[in-house]
């Protein structure tokens, strides 16, 4: 195929909606077919396969029993707890089928929510597939995020069960969860009846609430064997809700629905991964987050690969680990952030050079924009093509990529995601007028609805704020924003360039600049803070925080300066989580903010990055700006 093909790959899918997506459904097993493709009576709702049945979990586990029930499923390398633990299709049946049996024991039914604050382990995958299987829906919340950030989550999802572990292990150090589920349960309103522990022996002294902790091991062992029918679900029915990070205090949850979710996944493991089933794919994320969800967990098992399940970093016990993984399994398919490869890029390339990675094809990059200079060195150090692909948690799978059909043999271009996915109708906007902007002209890019299969299909529990976030940014209310700016090239190339909205991208973690605000307000001595992500050689941005503090004679002495200063960044790690922990913190006297009251945070962000700050006829105090410029030139003034 040539790129011409890939066009014509991409119109139809537009074009004739209906026709592409009936044939991508027949790559995922339906209970009952669907009654049509798509209704899209209600927009911006798209409902997907409408009429029809089916079950992720029968999806990624038992349609393979037959033929694949002895190949591996998943493979568990832990370089935290030295631990490795494989799990063949047929086992992995077992251990799902247990957890299960474990969530009806506990009284979870169809459309109950279960929220999963858990390390990498694979019981953290069964206790998703487990999940869906009976068709509860799971809310996998981040282990990097805070009591507090945990207490909103419940407190929206409302879930019927939490599955937490004693601990996890973060480069060698102890990181413990269960206290944390024990101070989130204690702040919120509305606390789940149960919580399961999956206990690694790590933290020996957890202590169960009693009464409402769970031992899993204890609860398994009284369901051993036991097999949970699959419970068929509408197509349209919720199989997860992920938050995610937006412009407000409140995370939003993203709700994916089940029959289009499957289809698009299982299409995209052949379309833009480039996958076949039996194979190895290695990503290197975290099931927190969408990437894992996609990339661990659905798609490669929907798809019948074998998928690695890494918990540790990429530099521990040595530089070397990931690619020892990609030579020890034969991994063909590699997924992770450019943040990840450009830590790799500061190590010794002899632990490159020490394995024989002859069998990877491809390398995956995604979750933040890619630097050429990190594109060319990894592609040059692994003899592998570097894929850049750009997508959101609201997404599911990629709106871009350099991987799809007809491109295989094209040339990448560092610093383009690429072209437009089939099945999304991309355009770029302009900010102020909302007008379509033409090539090499910057602008917002945008989806024309119905979104695909896969793609979010509401805010959990409130439909209204799925329509006013991400449908209300343009005069077209039938535009999508992704917030993201964008410029496409003469040849049809995108180039990403950052968020327009207040969203920090944290090593391809997504940060709300509001909930970072929020916790740092909570100081007693903070009258006001500003929070703004700077632009960072490794991690991409990294949080700034401003601050006005309520007496600046606490600022007087170097002890008072030094105090205030560990316990603001504290108390986001606190609050938000540790990895918001703001990389600098300014104090000034007073925010910049525009005549409406509204804060600068451009304005901040651009003198933060040492640019010209823009447009500034609606500041209403030019000396609060001078007193930002000042501090983040130097910090000690
Ligand atoms: P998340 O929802 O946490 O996956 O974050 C999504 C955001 O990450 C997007 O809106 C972009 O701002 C950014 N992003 C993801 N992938 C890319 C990419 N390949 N290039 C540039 N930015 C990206």
């Amino acid at each position: 195929m040539s790129v011409r093909e890939y066009r014509e790959f991409h119109r139809r899918s537009i074009e004739d909606r209906e026709g592409f997506w009936a044939e991508q459904a027949r790559l995922v097993d339906w209970k009952r077919p669907w009654e049509s493709v798509l209704d899209f009576s209600r927009p911006p709702f798209a409902r997907w396969f409408p009429g029809g049945q089916t079950n992720l979990c029968h999806n990624a586990v038992d349609r393979h029993l037959e033929e694949r029930g002895d190949q591996r499923a998943l493979i568990y390398v832990s370089t935290e707890t030295g631990e490795e633990r494989t799990y063949t299709y047929r086992q992995l049946y077992a251990e799902v089928n247990a957890f299960a049996a474990v969530l009806r024991g506990l009284g979870v039914e169809r459309g109950d929510r279960v929220v999963i604050y858990m390390p990498m382990m694979p019981e953290a995958i069964f206790a998703m597939l487990g999940c869906v299987r009976i068709g509860a829906i799971h809310s996998v919340v981040f282990g990097g995020f805070a009591a507090d950030n945990l207490a909103r989550r419940v407190d929206d999802a409302r879930p019927k069960v939490l599955i937490t572990a004693d601990a996890g292990m973060r480069g060698g150090n102890v990181i413990r969860y269960k206290p944390l589920v024990d101070r989130a349960l204690d702040v919120a309103s509305r606390p789940p009846e149960r919580v399961v522990i999956c206990d690694r022996g790590i933290d020996r002294e957890m202590r169960p609430v009693s009464g409402r902790d769970l031992d899993y091991a204890d609860l398994r062992s009284e369901h051993e064997g036991e097999e949970v029918p699959v419970e068929w679900v509408d197509s349209t029915h919720p199989s997860y809700i992920l938050y995610t990070s937006g412009t407000t205090g409140t995370p939003k949850g993203v709700q994916r629905d089940t029959g289009g979710h499957a289809v698009a996944l299982t299409a995209s493991m052949r379309h833009i991964f480039a996958t076949n089933p039996g194979e190895t794919m290695f990503t290197a994320s975290d099931i927190g987050w969408v990437v894992g969800h996609s990339y661990i967990v659905y798609g490669p098992l929907m798809y019948g690969l074998t998928s690695i399940v890494y918990e540790g970093l990429p530099i521990r016990p040595d530089p070397g680990i990931w690619w020892k993984i990609v030579q020890d399994y034969g991994v063909s398919t590699m997924f992770t952030s450019p943040t990840a490869i450009r830590a790799l890029r500061k190590q010794d390339p002899q632990y490159m050079r020490r394995y024989d990675t002859s069998s990877l094809r491809n390398l995956f990059l995604a979750g933040e924009p890619l630097d050429e200079p990190t594109s060319r060195w990894a592609s040059a150090s692994l003899g592998v093509t570097v894929r850049d692909n750009y997508w959101q948690t609201e997404t599911g799978w990629p709106i871009l990529s350099s991987m799809l059909p007809g491109l295989e043999d094209e040339p990448v271009v560092p610093g383009s995601a690429g072209f437009p996915c089939y099945g999304y109708d991309v355009c770029l906007m302009h900010e102020q007028t909302g007008e379509e902007v033409g090539p090499g002209e910057r602008g917002i890019l945008a989806i024309r609805a119905p979104l695909p299969p896969g793609c979010m299909s509401t805010v959990w529990g409130d439909d209204r704020r799925f329509v006013e976030t991400y449908f209300s940014d343009f005069p077209d209310r039938n535009l999508y924003s992704t917030f993201d700016w964008g410029v496409r090239r003469e040849d049809g190339r995108y180039f990403i360039m950052g968020r327009s909205d207040d969203v920090i991208n944290v090593a391809g973690h997504r940060l709300g600049t509001r909930e970072i605000e929020e916790a740092m307000s909570d100081h007693p001595e903070v009258a006001e803070a500003a929070a703004v992500g700077v632009a960072d050689e490794y991690k991409g941005q990294v949080v700034y925080a401003f601050v006005v503090p309520k007496d600046s004679r606490r600022l007087e002495t170097e002890a008072g300066r030094e105090e205030l200063d560990r316990s603001v960044r504290e108390i986001v790690a606190q609050k938000v989580g540790p990895i918001a922990r703001p990389a600098a913190v300014y104090f000034v006297e007073a925010l910049p903010k525009t005549r409406s009251g509204k804060l600068l945070r451009r304005g901040i962000q651009a003198l933060a990055e040492s640019r010209d700050p823009g447009d500034l006829s609606t500041l209403e105090d030019p000396a609060a700006l001078e007193a930002v410029r000042s501090a983040a030139q130097n910090p000690e003034a």
